[in-house]
């Protein structure tokens, strides 16, 4: 009997990443998605698979699976600054409601769970290099606040459900995290910059661009979180790539990436846009025996071939989003 596994946000970037893993990995994969920033483009080369399966839901509502489960990763949430502006209380309702529901089946199912959770968690952190001993640097009512409280919310409803009823839970705070499949149009820096050089539009940095990223290959990241659910460790994880960079810097390596002659153009910083961001993977390499191994110049490369494969008609949905609502006073 194969081991049964349900990906939450299945048809999401990180979701159909993880569905094609477990594939690999000789699963019975079911994917859930309410397709709200998932699109079913991502897993469709999985539909003729006996062992995979699609159900349409939102985990916000009761959630029931027939049959055993023997694993859950819960990965539905909206995950990009643009979509919390655009739906605040979806993202609110499933880090916390909907994390609920999958607890409850995990509970029910006897079933491993692994949560999504993310560096937002930190918030505009004080502390540099981000370790998993930090407790953060949230602003509650602000832009990010919807995402960030959810998620801090679910990392409280998942370890008093392993202290309270024993459940195996594990938690993974995922840092920025690229590859194929990430949505065009979801304003995250990467797609925002590929799409503008695409387009033979300039590139659009906010601030002054100082403001630091550490960007991990998607290939990587999924190596992580399966170690991290076959693992026996139950507190949180950070999982990202060491390699800093600033916005600025990014810019031009794309530039050169993409050898078009696009100008860079500065436009303001979001609200709560955090200034630094870095992992500390101490942990991940010391419990899991992980480290990422694949440069940003080539999963960037592999990234932008992606892109470049798409159609000008999807190209050119993904037009620029203003911020500029949401600039600091
Ligand atoms: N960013 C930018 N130009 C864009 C989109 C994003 O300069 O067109 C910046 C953004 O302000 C942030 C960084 O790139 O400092 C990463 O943004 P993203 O939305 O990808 O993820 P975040 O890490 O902020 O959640």
């Amino acid at each position: 009997m194969k081991k049964r596994v349900l990906i939450t946000g299945g048809a999401g970037f990180l979701g159909s990443h993880l569905c094609d893993r477990f594939i690999t990995e000789g699963f019975e994969v079911i994917a859930m998605d309410n397709l709200i920033t998932g699109d079913l483009k991502n897993i469709q080369h999985l539909f003729e698979n006996e062992d995979f399966h699609f159900y349409h839901h939102d985990v916000t509502k009761f959630v029931h699976v027939s049959g055993t489960i023997d694993y859950i990763l819960h990965f539905a949430s909206p995950a990009s600054p643009i979509d919390y502006l655009k739906i605040p209380i979806q993202t609110l309702k499933v880090g916390s409601l909907g994390t609920h529901n999958l607890l409850g089946l995990a509970k029910e199912k006897k079933a491993r769970i692994l949560i999504a959770s993310t560096s937002e968690v930190y918030g505009d952190p004080l502390v540099h290099p981000q370790s998993e001993e930090y407790y953060g640097n949230v602003n509650t009512i602000g832009p990010r606040g919807v995402y960030d409280e959810a998620k801090r919310f679910q990392e409280s409803m998942t370890m008093a459900y392993h202290r309270f009823h024993g459940l195996e839970t594990r938690i993974a705070r995922i840092f920025n995290t690229y590859g194929p499949r990430m949505r065009l149009n979801d304003g995250r820096v990467i797609p925002a910059f590929i799409g503008q050089a695409l387009r033979g539009e300039d590139l659009t940095v906010f601030g002054d661009g100082s403001q630091t990223r550490s960007f991990c290959y998607v290939d990587d990241q999924v190596e992580g979180l399966y170690r991290l659910l076959m693992s026996e460790y139950t507190n949180p994880v950070n999982i990202g790539n060491l390699d800093e960079i600033s916005i600025l810097d990014f810019a031009e390596e794309i530039i050169k990436l993409t050898g078009t002659d696009q100008k860079i153009v500065f436009k303001p910083l979001p609200k709560d846009d955090p200034l630094q961001r870095q992992p500390n993977i101490d942990r991940a390499k010391e419990v899991l025996g992980w480290t990422p191994s694949i440069s940003r110049s080539e999963g960037m490369k592999k990234t932008y071939e992606y892109f470049k494969s798409l159609s000008p008609e999807e190209l050119e949905k993904s037009e620029h989003k203003d911020f500029s609502k949401h600039i600091r006073e």
